[in-house]
């Protein structure tokens, strides 16, 4: 609680406010750099030399300056800087501010975790300020993010570094409950970060809601936010806009396309693109590496990482929500030695949140989908960014292993691609991303699929979340744009399937006739007689996990060999490699093998959902420890055979449920008149699901029971009845003094 201030205090102080506006306008004014100038190329201003007002009617230059107290700022953001420890800029802030600050539009390109952000944030606090913005002046400036997670994160940056500022913010993003509260206030606020559904929702249902007078809006990761999945959304925002604004656009990897801005109407755009001289579009203290890793092995890969680099903090993404629910439940259960998270679209906003700061805090390995692909500054360094599953594109690439080694602190990054999708090398050398080209040590691989095999017969709940990760990966490589590097009829779907510990390869009812499954080989390998000695192997590996919760030393790279840089010879060279590296996963007959124990003509007994696998988790139970025994190949192979056959039954009476269930689902859906917005959904692969969303968002937009889009204004609260504290909170003042 502040004390309330004297009338004569706060009078004083609005004159040397007024007087300080004055000052800075005029140094804005007489010392602005030329449109279309880098003021990058000036040289710093010498030491000691005067800054601000030189004499009557001169000030000092503010383009090429090192530093932020030399740049025309208020006081209020200055302090707010010191406070947080900034003093020289980074090049995008050297390049971009000095236009800025003149009121200039601008599209601004830097590399990932170069401080893009103050570069908007500062501008936005400045001109607010020398308009003397105040609350009954409503929403000055607007501030729109890809994704909940980054939005909440740029609402940290306004408020230490506007702490001294009167102004009121709000963070406006999906997930929150108490969206009328939110309505109530959001008149009141003078900045507005959200992401562009919870935007769109207020434009649309919040009574009176007024940006007419705004005057700063910003793109942070404006590729994305321009992009088609968020189209609807922004023309639909931007018609809201008033035309006469400052628009700032920022991102790593930029938007060029005249169509895009178009849409915008900026007005002479700066275009600054502080790092296209340099020789790398990814930072330099970035060591990234490429490996070759099959399918069927990439789940023995990523296992074997995490447990050679227990002392590391890792971002692992995966395409779709489904594969990383499964990944992280199965490897949960499997203790590797080092906590585990997980962060996608899907999860209550609450969880999101909870999970981005524990993982921010502490030493983890982060499951993700591209939901935390962009802009996200983990608090405490991420070390490795280890990708699955090929990005759909370099600059997706780009903003995931961005995710480490920013600012001046290093990082290494990893990506997993498929025989198949080597092309991917020739995009990255066109885009200048140096990768380097590594052969996973197979001596140390730690097969993981036999112990996934053992875990889906344990649990039975963990079975339909490796059928779903199963067929939302193929699903995402068959949306895929670019068919030259992605196709579906390429992969090996019963090794895949297989290698996630699936007794039998799911039907992919959207490829239809597109993949031919190798039936073949599940007939041979039910029929093939087991070598004792691979089962040795499993049990040898089952007992090591027996004592794999210590905290290993962790010997970083131990599982890469040294690196080669990529060369002409590389496509060629890796190609090789794909297919010399030598099976390391215990083979899809060795998983099979799971369920020569059971007992002879154990039946498969299906929920109600069509998933439970009780009799093989029985069976796990009781032969856990014990040696194999063998049973003769015939007994096997009817075994085998029946199997098959109760799962061909029990998949055409799921597939009738199934479909009973989806027509109920879609008549409600029909009747309800609100729909769900979850915009940051669309970055990952669940398009099928996503587009039929979209469909219907067109007649309307919300979804009031949802959990995506209530809301909530601060991060901090999420419940109505508010105390005191709260509400000074909901009302989120950077600095209230003045007004209180
Ligand atoms: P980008 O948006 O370009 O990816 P961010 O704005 O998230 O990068 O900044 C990356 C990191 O660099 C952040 O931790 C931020 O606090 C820090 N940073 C930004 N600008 C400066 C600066 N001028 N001096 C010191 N640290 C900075
Ligand atoms: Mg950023």
């Amino acid at each position: 609680m502040r004390r309330p201030k004297s009338k004569d205090f706060k009078k004083q102080q609005r004159i040397s406010e007024e007087t300080e506006i004055e000052l800075l306008k005029s140094w804005i004014q007489t010392q602005q750099v030329d449109s279309g100038s880098n003021p990058m190329s000036l040289p710093p201003l010498p030491k000691n030399a005067p800054i601000g007002r030189v004499d009557e009617n001169t000030f000092s230059r503010y383009a090429g300056v090192a530093n932020f107290n030399q740049l025309p700022l208020s006081k209020k953001t200055k302090d707010g800087l010191k406070d947080g420890k900034f003093v020289s800029m980074t090049d995008i802030q050297r390049a971009s501010l000095p236009h800025a600050l003149c009121g200039r539009d601008i599209l601004g390109a830097a590399k990932t975790g170069s401080g893009k952000t103050l570069a908007f944030i500062i501008p936005v606090l400045e001109k607010l300020y020398r308009e003397r913005w105040g609350p009954e002046d409503g929403v000055g400036s607007i501030i729109i993010s890809p994704t909940r997670e980054l939005a909440g994160q740029l609402f940290d940056v306004l408020k230490s570094v506007g702490k001294h500022h009167n102004f009121s913010a709000g963070l406006l993003i999906g997930g929150r409950k108490d969206v009328d509260m939110e309505k109530e206030r959001v008149n009141e606020l003078n900045i507005l970060i959200c992401t562009p559904g919870r935007l769109l929702q207020h434009m649309d249902e919040t009574p009176n809601f007024d940006c007419s007078q705004m005057q700063v809006l910003v793109l942070d990761e404006a590729d994305r936010i321009l992009d088609s999945g968020f189209k609807r959304e922004l023309n639909a925002i931007i018609s809201q806009l008033p035309k006469r604004r400052q628009t700032l656009l920022f991102s790593a990897t930029q938007t060029k396309s005249v169509q895009d801005l178009a849409r915008l109407s900026l007005k002479d755009p700066e275009y600054l693109s502080v790092h296209e001289e340099s020789v790398s579009a990814t930072p330099t203290l970035l060591k990234q590496i490429v490996m070759v890793v099959p399918l069927d092995q990439k789940l023995d890969m990523v296992w074997s990482f995490i447990k050679t680099h227990l002392q590391s903090k890792i971002l692992v993404f995966l395409s779709s929500c489904k594969q990383v629910k499964f990944v992280y439940e199965a490897f949960k259960k499997l203790h590797p030695g080092i906590p585990l998270k997980c962060l996608h679209g899907r999860m209550k906003q609450e969880r999101r949140m909870a999970i981005y700061s524990e993982f921010c805090e502490k030493r983890s390995v982060l499951f993700c989908t591209d939901v935390a692909a962009r802009g996200l500054d983990f608090n405490k360094a991420v070390d490795w960014v280890v990708q699955v599953d090929c990005p759909e594109n370099v600059a997706s690439y780009i903003h995931r292993v961005g995710r480490t080694a920013r600012y001046k602190s290093g990082g290494k990054s990893v990506l997993f691609l498929l025989p198949s999708e080597i092309q991917m090398l020739e995009k990255f050398k066109a885009a200048k991303v140096p990768v380097h080209f590594n052969k996973p040590r197979k001596e140390l691989l730690q097969p993981v699929s036999a112990l996934l095999a053992s875990l889906l017969a344990k649990y039975p709940d963990l079975q339909p979340r490796a059928q779903r990760a199963f067929i939302t990966y193929l699903r995402s490589i068959h949306l895929q744009k670019d068919k030259e590097i992605f196709d579906v009829t390429k992969l090996p779907i019963d090794e895949y399937s297989a290698s996630l510990g699936l007794p039998m390869t799911p039907k992919i009812r959207f490829l239809n006739q597109k993949i031919k499954s190798k039936a073949v080989s599940k007939e041979q390998i039910s029929a093939e007689p087991e070598s004792p000695k691979k089962e040795n192997a499993l049990m040898v590996t089952k007992k090591k996990l027996a004592t794999d919760d210590s905290d290993d030393e962790e010997e970083e790279n131990d599982l890469l060999l040294a690196a080669d840089t990529l060369n002409e010879d590389d496509e060629a060279k890796a190609s090789e490699i794909g297919e010399v590296i030598p099976a390391t996963r215990v083979s899809k007959k060795k998983k099979l093998k799971i369920n020569v124990h059971r007992p002879l003509g154990t039946r498969v007994v299906f929920d109600d959902e069509g998933n439970t696998l009780a009799p093989l988790a029985r069976i796990a139970d009781t032969q856990s420890g014990k040696e194999s025994m063998l049973l003769d190949p015939e007994q096997k192979a009817e075994y085998y055979r029946r199997m098959r056959e109760d799962l061909k039954k029990a998949d055409k009476e799921d597939k009738l449920v199934d479909r009973q269930r989806r027509r109920e689902k879609r008549i409600k859906q029909k009747m309800k008149l609100k729909e769900v917005d979850e915009e940051d959904d669309m970055s990952e692969s669940e398009e099928e699901e996503t587009a039929d969303r979209r469909n219907k968002r067109k007649k309307v937009y919300f979804d009031s029971d949802s959990d995506s889009d209530d809301g909530d204004l601060n991060e901090d609260t999420g419940k109505a009845g508010v105390t005191l504290e709260e509400q000074e909170a909901l009302a989120l003042k950077l600095l209230d003094s003045m007004q209180s």
